[in-house]
C-alpha cells in the first residue's frame, strides 16, 4: 500500500482509487486550491474523477481532518493541506494564497470574547494586490 493509502486510513477514510488520486494532488504538498482547479488539475491524468467525487471526497478530507476549508467569499473556499495554525496573504486579483507562519504575525489585543465563548482558533487573512504602478 502506498502512503497516500495509509494516510487516508489513518483518519479513517477507505482508500478508494478516486480518494487517493485527490488525496495525490492535495495532501503530498502543501497547497491551496479551489475545487475547481483541484478538478482541472485531476483531469490532466487519464482516468477520470467526477466532479460530484471531487466535492464527496473533499468534505471527507475536511471531516475528517486532513485538509481545512478556508472561506474567501460566499461563493469561493480554498483547501489548505497544512493543518498546523497559520495565517494567510490572499492575492485578491488572482485569489492565490500564500503561507503566513504563525511567528511572523503577532496580535497584541484581542476584543472581548462573546459571553460563554472561548477562543477556537485565530487565522488572519491579510489581502493584497498587485501595486499600482
Ligand atoms: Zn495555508
Amino acid at each position: 500500500m502506498n502512503e497516500v493509502s495509509s494516510l487516508l486510513e489513518r483518519h479513517g477514510i477507505r482508500p478508494t482509487q478516486q480518494r487517493v488520486k485527490v488525496a495525490e494532488v492535495l495532501l503530498v504538498a502543501p497547497v491551496h486550491l479551489t475545487a475547481e482547479q483541484l478538478l482541472s488539475t485531476l483531469r490532466q491524468f487519464p482516468s477520470r474523477v467526477s466532479k460530484a467525487t471531487v466535492y464527496n471526497t473533499l468534505k471527507l478530507f475536511v471531516d475528517h481532518g486532513l485538509v481545512r476549508q478556508i472561506h474567501l467569499d460566499p461563493e469561493r473556499c480554498v483547501y489548505d493541506s497544512a493543518m498546523t495554525p497559520h495565517h494567510h496573504f490572499q492575492n485578491v486579483e488572482t485569489g492565490e494564497m500564500r503561507d503566513i507562519r504563525p511567528d511572523e504575525l503577532t496580535l497584541e489585543r484581542m476584543p472581548t470574547l462573546p459571553p460563554g465563548t472561548e477562543i477556537d482558533g485565530v487565522e488572519v487573512v491579510i489581502r493584497v494586490r498587485p501595486q499600482a504602478s
